[in-house]
């Protein structure tokens, strides 16, 4: 097994990651738009060209958001008694709430660990 990149710790650019700065100083913003990252930071001039994500970070949110809300869903359903037209307007809400609030920490994370494991030219 190939050894791991130690000058780049994973778990010290998570934090980093999920509050949109930069994974390797956390010094300066990672995106310029909602989900576009920026070139290369402005404070330690990484170059985030390289980045990959591609839809995995979509992926990983249908995910993480099915297995939040089906069980809240279920146990909701089970406790209360709730319309089928509050219910039709309250999940998807939610449902589009939460992904759109994870989104971009979820790239943050993706592109973290690119950066972390030298994929794609990092
Ligand atoms: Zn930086």
């Amino acid at each position: 097994m190939a050894s791991l990149p130690e000058d780049r710790p994973i778990m010290a650019a998570l934090p980093h990651a999920l509050a949109g700065r930069c994974p390797a100083c956390g010094g300066a913003p990672l995106f310029r738009k909602y989900l576009k990252p920026v070139d290369r930071c402005a404070a330690c001039a990484q170059d985030w060209s390289h980045q990959q994500a591609d839809d995995l970070p979509a992926y990983l949110v249908i995910f993480i958001v099915g297995h939040l809300l089906v069980p809240f869903i279920i146990s909701a359903n089970a406790a209360l008694d709730l319309s089928l037209v509050a219910q039709m307007i309250l999940w998807p809400t939610t449902a589009l709430l939460l992904s759109l609030a994870m989104l971009q920490p979820t790239k943050g994370v993706v592109i973290a660990w690119q950066w972390s494991r030298r994929m794609h030219g990092f």
